[in-house]
């Protein structure tokens, strides 16, 4: 049996394609299922559906074989275990700084601030500010990262953005780039090695569909 983690919305919908190439159709849908774990068309072939954070966990741990997972999602896991053959070229967007307008967010930096940053990234936002040798307080968050330099929880955040509607439906104004994020084929590397006759045939198809 090949377990294959994904995550509901974009991830899954945008990897159906890639599924397809390599022969593998989910039989439900799971944005109208209730079911965590999916069969698909092929018997030694089952999809489980995770909380996108969590695919890496899944496939570390060999619960699942492969799995598809945001670079963002990587980076905070760390990505022990893990084999990264392929970049999917989906869910695709950027991790960016991003302050309330009016904030002189470059003035700050000069001067040598210590910056409140809430976000749900705190190791890449670490590792970013670190490089820049910009000290931070770092404010975990779950979601809904966009509220917290308005409500004078953070100064600045450090979030995904794609068109930039939210940024900006909130008096937000992204301040620098971070890192382009896409989605990553990740597989569990013993299973690799040990399911090899059926994942290298199932990679060779997902990386002949990835859209260029
Ligand atoms: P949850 O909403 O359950 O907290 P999540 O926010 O991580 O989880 P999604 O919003 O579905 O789940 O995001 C899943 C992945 O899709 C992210 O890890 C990221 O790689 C990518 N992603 C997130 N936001 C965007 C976006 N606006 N445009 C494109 N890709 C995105
Ligand atoms: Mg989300």
């Amino acid at each position: 049996m090949i377990t294959i983690a994904l995550s509901k919305g974009r991830i899954f919908e945008e990897t159906l394609p890639l599924l397809k190439a390599a022969g593998i159709v989910a039989l439900e849908d799971p944005e109208s299922s209730r079911k965590l774990i999916l069969a698909t068309n092929r018997p030694d072939v089952r999809l489980i559906i995770v909380r996108a954070s969590d695919v890496p966990t899944y496939v570390q741990y060999g619960a699942a074989d492969i799995g598809v997972a945001g670079k963002d999602v990587l980076n905070e896991h760390g990505g022990i275990g893990l084999y990264q053959p392929l970049d999917l070229n989906i869910a695709r967007c950027r991790m960016m700084v991003a302050v309330r307008n009016g904030f002189d967010y470059e003035s700050a930096v000069r001067q040598g601030a210590r910056l409140r940053v809430a976000t749900k990234y705190v190791e890449t936002a670490r590792e970013h500010f670190a490089a820049k040798g910009v000290h931070v307080d770092l404010i975990k968050l779950y979601g809904s990262m966009e509220l917290a330099p308005l409500i004078g929880l953070s100064d600045v955040i450090v979030d995904l953005v794609s068109s930039g509607g939210t940024l900006k439906a909130n008096d937000l104004k992204a301040v620098e780039h971070i890192a382009d994020i896409s989605s990553r084929l990740v597989v569990n590397q013993a299973a690799l090695k040990l399911k090899h006759r059926v994942i290298q045939p199932m990679l060779d198809a997902f990386a002949g569909a990835i859209s260029k």
